[in-house]
């Protein structure tokens, strides 16, 4: 798949069909990616594909200026199909380079399995439902399904609904939406005193560096409500309080778009599990008006329809 990536890339910009390509190079850390941006073909031979792409590259569509060929995975594409719902991204400038996902790897996950850190690890391998794990010149072999991403774990489109090239086979995923439900379920189980003390602890370590908006391509707003003055809706100084403000509001402004591409858990520093109320979001979306983000280019954005059928005396 990483060849047939650098011969379309590469072939794109040849025939000046794109500006820019926007895919994954290795990170400087030992089993990490980052993302590359580049107009330059002779960039092109450092594309990676591998169960560590974790970005959604989308969020720099909304940046990059002309036309783009950009990489995408299942859940990448439905959020760059959610953007052109939302005109933040003309069909006719990108050039979808659709990944069959298999679903990525969770390092921290190995790294708790194993009790070893990062760099003690020889080498990840994954083969169908396997993952190989070499620690000291052992291979310890575990089921894909204890190390990959909880969002990985009940992905339900892998493969890109929306592209313009596929890269390979539509992928069958390893799932299990128990395992991946789990957090959720045992918040859902709390008394909600209990819950509020959960929820206020973890935004109590909230520096509000914001990584979490930054990753997100369904935050895409010029300026968001923590920066108005007047009013001022949350205080500057991250009080758990205004942290948990600031989340439940974003979590409301990205419902219908969020594609639950687990991005902006995984950049939080300080490990909020956001995903357990990301994905609650967007499970009620799903149970409440039968709608899954960017499914449809040119179904209109979720919360800018109404139907008078819809249960709701105070729009009516
Ligand atoms: S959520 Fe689905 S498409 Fe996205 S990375 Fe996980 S398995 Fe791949
Ligand atoms: S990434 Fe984490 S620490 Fe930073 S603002 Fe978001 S929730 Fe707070
Ligand atoms: S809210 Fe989080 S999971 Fe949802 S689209 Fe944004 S980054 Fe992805």
């Amino acid at each position: 798949m990483e060849q047939r990536l650098r011969h379309e890339a590469k072939s794109l910009l040849e025939q000046g069909k794109v500006d820019y390509i926007i895919g994954f190079e290795q990170g400087s850390l030992k089993f990490t990616t980052t993302p590359l941006i580049t107009r330059d073909k002779d960039d092109i031979d450092r594309l990676v594909i591998n169960p560590f792409i974790v970005n959604n590259l989308s969020v720099f569509l909304t940046e990059v200026k002309g036309r783009v060929g950009i990489v995408a995975k299942g859940c990448d594409s439905r959020s760059i199909v959610s953007l052109i719902q939302d005109n933040k991204v003309a069909r006719e400038n990108v050039v979808i380079l659709g990944i069959p996902c298999p679903g990525l790897i969770d390092l921290k996950k190995i790294e708790q399995l194993v009790s070893k850190d990062r760099d003690e690890l020889g080498d990840i391998t994954r083969g169908g439902d396997k993952v190989v794990i070499t620690v000291g010149g052992e291979k310890k072999e575990f089921p894909a399904t204890e190390v990959l991403f909880d969002d990985c774990l009940s992905c339900e489109y892998p493969t890109p609904q929306e592209y313009d090239i596929l890269l390979g086979e539509p992928s069958s995923l390893v799932c299990d939406k128990e395992l991946s439900q789990s957090k959720i379920k045992q918040l859902e189980d709390m008394p909600p005193e209990q819950r509020w003390e959960f929820w206020e602890q973890q935004f109590s370590r909230c520096i509000r560096c914001y990584a979490c908006r930054q990753v997100c391509p369904a935050c895409f707003c010029q300026r968001c409500f923590v920066e108005e003055s007047e009013p001022q809706w949350v205080s500057l100084v991250p009080q758990w309080q205004d942290n948990l403000m600031f989340q439940v509001t974003r979590i409301i402004h990205v419902a219908g778009r969020c594609t639950d591409c687990g991005e902006c858990e995984r950049a939080c520093p300080v490990g909020i599990p956001l995903r357990s109320l990301t994905k609650k979001m967007e499970d009620l979306i799903d149970e409440l008006f039968n709608y899954k983000a960017g499914m449809d280019k040119e179904a209109a954005p979720l919360m800018t329809a109404y139907e008078y059928e819809e249960a709701e005396d105070l729009i009516r």
